[in-house]
C-alpha cells in the first residue's frame, strides 16, 4: 500500500509528478492494480489538529494513461557570463547579452533522450540551440511532458513575462518570433516563471 498525505483540504484529484519523476509514475501506473494507492487530503488547525475530516482523492487514471509517456516538451535553462557574438548555424553571427536563457523546445518521441543530448558539450551542431549549450553554463532542463505539441503555446507565454531572443532562433518550423528567451536576472526566481510552469505543468485532467 502507498498512502500519499496532500496537507491541504480543497483538493479535488491526485497525480504524481510525471513531468519531473517520470520513472515513479510510469512505476505507480504499471502496479496500479496490485497496489493499494490511497491519496487522502487533510487540513491543520493551527494547534496541530485535524480540521476538516479526511477526504480520500480521486487519481485521474485515464488521464494518467494518456499523458504519462516520454513525449512532450522541455526548456533548457542556460547562462551566460558576459556579452558575446556566437555563430548560430543558418542565422548566422548573433550577439548574446550576458544573462539567462530559456529555450522551448519538443520532442513528440524518445524525450529523455533528446534532452540528454542537449546536456552533452561534444555533439554535431544541428539545432540553433546547440551553438549556444556548447558554450553557456549552469544547463538545467525541465521536461513538460503532454500528449499534444505545447512548445508554441509556452514560447508565447514565456515572451510575455521575459525579452525575445533572436529572430527565427528554434522557430524555422513554426510562426513563432523566437523559441529563446532572456533575462539580466535569473528566471528560475521569479514568480512569473514559475506561474507559467504551473500553468502547463499542473494542467487539469
Ligand atoms: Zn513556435
Amino acid at each position: 500500500m502507498i498512502l500519499f498525505i496532500v496537507h491541504y483540504p480543497h483538493v479535488r484529484c491526485f497525480m504524481p509528478d510525471f513531468h519531473t519523476d517520470y520513472d515513479f509514475s510510469t512505476t505507480m501506473l504499471k502496479v496500479r492494480d496490485d497496489l493499494m494507492i490511497l491519496p487522502i487530503a487533510v487540513g491543520w488547525r493551527p494547534d496541530l489538529t485535524i480540521d476538516q475530516g479526511v477526504r480520500i482523492l480521486e487519481i485521474p487514471w485515464k488521464y494518467l494513461k494518456q499523458e504519462i509517456k516520454d513525449i512532450g516538451s522541455y526548456l533548457l535553462v542556460l547562462r551566460l557570463e558576459r556579452r558575446r557574438l556566437i555563430r548560430v548555424g543558418g542565422l548566422g553571427k548573433v550577439m548574446f547579452e550576458k544573462g539567462s536563457y530559456i529555450y522551448v523546445g519538443s520532442a513528440m518521441r524518445n524525450l529523455r533522450a533528446r534532452i540528454g543530448r542537449h546536456g552533452q558539450r561534444r555533439k554535431k551542431m544541428h539545432w540553433h540551440i546547440d551553438y549556444l549549450t556548447q558554450v553557456a553554463h549552469g544547463f538545467l532542463s525541465i521536461p513538460i511532458r503532454s500528449s499534444q505539441r505545447r512548445e508554441c503555446e509556452i514560447a508565447q507565454a514565456l515572451s510575455s513575462i521575459m525579452k525575445s531572443g533572436p529572430l527565427g532562433f528554434g522557430s524555422s518550423d513554426c510562426h513563432c518570433f523566437t523559441h529563446l528567451f532572456w533575462n539580466e536576472g535569473n528566471p528560475l526566481e521569479m514568480e512569473a516563471f514559475h506561474n507559467v510552469l504551473e500553468r502547463f505543468m499542473m494542467r487539469r485532467p
